[in-house]
């Protein structure tokens, strides 16, 4: 959770407190830079999305397999771990937010592509080297060239 007045994201917790009917817990929370006090209110939600594979099986969509590849990807590019971790973030609002409960697992691997170009060209090709699976070594060759 980011600091509202920084934008820092660790904070410690002062104090954690249930409402009455278990629905909503409030925790006061301290920033670790600039010190200063807000609140967070955590509900429970259940995350309804499956993600269809190629060969058509269904998964439940896991957050931390998705941040491992994305990781991977960004391994030894002197990327800030904040952006990594707001590319993560971002992608899984937007699954979240989307209205179906299923996605296909190449939406969701064009989704971090996209991403990913603006972010890094190498953490990008290997990203698309793995996930997207090239039919050929032209199609590889062609999406190098637009970095050359
Ligand atoms: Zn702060």
């Amino acid at each position: 959770m980011r600091c509202p007045y920084c934008n820092y994201p660790k904070s410690s917790v002062l104090e954690s407190r249930d409402s009455e009917d278990n629905q909503v817990t409030r925790r006061r929370r301290k920033c670790a830079k600039c010190k200063k006090r807000f609140t967070t209110y955590e509900r429970v939600e259940i995350i309804d999305l499956k993600v269809v594979k190629k060969d058509g099986s269904k998964e439940e969509f896991n957050r931390q397999k998705m941040r491992k590849g994305i990781h991977i990807a960004c391994e030894k590019r002197n990327i800030p771990e904040e952006e990594v971790e707001r590319l993560v973030e971002d992608i899984e609002l937007r699954l979240l937010n989307r209205k179906s409960t299923e996605v296909s697992s190449s939406d969701i691997g064009r989704m971090i592509l996209t991403r990913l170009k603006k972010l890094d060209a190498v953490a990008y090709l290997r990203f698309a080297s793995v996930f997207l699976e090239f039919d050929n070594v032209e199609e590889f060759r062609k999406q190098l060239q637009e970095f050359a």
